[in-house]
């Protein structure tokens, strides 16, 4: 069945996880995992709205109709996304519904829930730290190493996310969104193909940022962009759903490539309030 969910995804590349960091790296931790099943935590269904009310930002910009078509999707990705704890980190049933919210609000102009692929969701306390390797184009040099990450997707199949990172994120409206940025990868991942026309324009635009960092100018969107082309399109949708009006004004262009893509207007809806309340407490 064809369900294209971004028309501008990119087409041939493969990618095992990607990464997002802005944060001062973090101590090392062990890679000692627990699994929390959902069906351990308390089940609070009656105050789903309520902490989308309190926690969630996006939930109060969403025009009715969008508000509406949330609540079913949220239900169906919270039945059947498992989430994983790190280091015995204790997964709330308030942060798993300002992840899987801000997930859904992701997909909200397609008709169909979208994460059949996805199989389950880790979060950490804070940042973590992965090992990598990166191999020398030029000298086929392989160098082994670490990174500490706020977010992670392994392809089409699971979320790793620094819950602080998903946390701080509510409380500004600066583009930065690790939730939006990582589903960005996830549907990238799996929902391939896409109209080769938007593909050249979010190329074209990917090549700006690069010239406009190469200049040392100051940009809109974060630099982190201009990493590569697959990092411009998570950079570039967080921008879209947290800073829309600016990314209308700055990047037109860019703006109704994602606006099409996602099949949603974001500068259209209402303004964002000042703030929620953090859901750590
Ligand atoms: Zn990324």
């Amino acid at each position: 069945m064809a369900r294209i969910l971004l028309v501008i995804a990119l087409i041939g590349i493969v990618v095992v996880y990607l990464w997002r960091r802005r944060r001062a790296a973090a101590a090392a931790i062990s890679a000692r995992t627990s699994q929390t099943n959902a069906a351990d935590l308390p089940r609070l269904p009656g105050a789903r709205t309520s902490i989308l009310e309190r926690h969630v930002r996006l939930w109060h910009r969403l025009p009715t109709p969008l508000q509406e078509r949330l609540l079913p999707r949220l239900d169906e990705f919270l039945e059947r996304i498992p989430f994983t704890g790190a280091h015995d980190f204790a997964v709330t049933e308030t942060m798993r519904t300002v992840i899987a919210a801000q997930a859904c609000i992701v997909t909200l102009g397609h008709e169909h829930y979208p994460f059949d692929d996805l199989h389950g969701i880790t979060v950490h306390p804070d940042e973590f730290v992965v090992a990598e390797s990166a191999e020398d184009e030029d000298t086929g040099v392989v160098t082994e190493g670490f990174r500490t990450l706020s977010g992670q997707a392994h392809g089409s199949d699971r979320l790793v996310l620094s819950w602080r990172d998903v946390d701080e994120a509510q409380s500004r409206d600066d583009g930065y969104n690790v939730v939006i940025h990582e589903v960005t990868h996830f549907l990238e991942h799996s929902h391939p193909g896409g109209d080769p026309a938007a593909h050249v324009a979010l190329t074209a635009a990917y090549e700006s940022l690069c010239a406009a960092v190469d200049r040392g100018d100051e940009t809109l969107l974060d630099p982190y962009g201009a990493e590569d082309l697959t990092e411009f399109l998570a950079v570039a949708a967080e921008f879209f759903f947290e800073r829309p009006a600016d990314l209308a004004a700055r990047h037109p262009t860019l703006y109704v490539l994602l606006r099409d893509s996602f099949r949603l207007d974001p500068a259209s809806w209402p303004p964002p309030p000042t703030a929620v309340g953090n859901a750590s407490s």
